[in-house]
């Protein structure tokens, strides 16, 4: 089943791979290259099998890498399908996509809408709306139902399925995100900051304001609720996203984890800015 590299994650940077032994998919592209190809090759992911790029909204630090990432793959003679939703690629307008379209394939889609992946057989993804100051912001579910990788599994249908969960860069968990979060394997969903730390932390009052406000980011406390909603009796692993340097420090989010799972088979993981963190489910 699907391997997961969050590569980086946090305000300079986020990239996070999903492998599984046919195909790699990639959710945002904010880190630079170098990065990229230093921390895809030191947790073993192979971007010559890269088949996608989604991307979840237009801030820089989940769209800054693309463009010379693609034309890096391109030389490779790698040709990902990019996702965006059409209003976020009108709002880019022309930033971070190279200019160069033989280089890539656009598959835009609207946010909401469920689709599928070339290379990913078996595989739906659904978009869901957060609540982020852009244009038309999104997290993705990936539903991957007897995954052909799987192949001794003698389990019958169903038994082969693995569903994933992709949720940052929110103010508040959508009633989109929470019907479409429901019941997965593995949730990768935002902890940005501590409440007490962003309130006496340096940041100017607007941009408190903005962080702390509903097209923010989710702070550690509604991270917490979140999970006891949304955790159910498939969850297998837990990952923390987009930390704020500035504002959380790993060992808060740690402790929230370690008090919602201590008597849980969830796996429990703080994704950094600074070192890829990668688990299977
Ligand atoms: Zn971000
Ligand atoms: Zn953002």
């Amino acid at each position: 089943m699907p391997k997961i590299h969050v590569l980086a994650s946090g305000s300079a940077g986020n990239c996070t791979l999903i492998e599984t032994t046919a195909a790699t998919l990639m959710v945002d592209c904010g880190t630079n290259l170098k990065t990229l190809r230093e921390r895809a090759a030191a947790v073993g992911a192979n971007l010559a099998k890269l088949k996608a790029i989604l991307i979840t909204h237009e801030h820089i630090d989940h769209l800054g890498g693309l463009g010379k990432a693609l034309r890096y793959l391109s030389k490779q003679g790698i040709y990902p399908d990019i996702f965006v939703d059409v209003v976020t690629q009108a709002a880019c307008a022309g930033r971070y996509f190279s200019d160069d379209k033989t280089v890539y394939h656009l598959r835009r889609f609207r946010v909401g809408e469920c689709f599928g992946i070339d290379g990913f057989p078996g595989l739906e993804v659904q978009s869901f709306a957060t609540s982020h100051d852009v244009a038309n912001p999104c997290g993705f579910v990936f539903d991957f139902t007897n995954a052909p990788e799987s192949p001794t599994s003698d389990a019958g249908a169903g038994q082969n399925s693995c569903r994933i969960g992709y949720c940052t860069d929110t103010g508040l968990i959508t009633a989109a995100a929470r019907a479409a979060l429901d019941g997965c394997d593995a949730l990768l969903l935002e902890a940005n900051h501590d409440p007490e730390m962003l309130r006496t932390g340096s940041y100017a009052p607007p941009l408190k304001e903005r962080v702390g406000g509903e097209h923010g980011h989710l702070s550690n406390e509604q991270f917490g609720v979140a999970l006891q909603e949304l955790a159910g009796p498939r969850l297998q692993a837990v990952c923390a996203m987009h930390l704020s340097h500035e504002n959380n420090l790993p060992h808060l989010v740690a402790d929230i984890l370690d008090g919602l799972f201590a008597d849980s088979s969830a796996a429990t993981y703080v994704a950094s800015q600074s070192q890829p963190v990668s688990f299977s489910v």
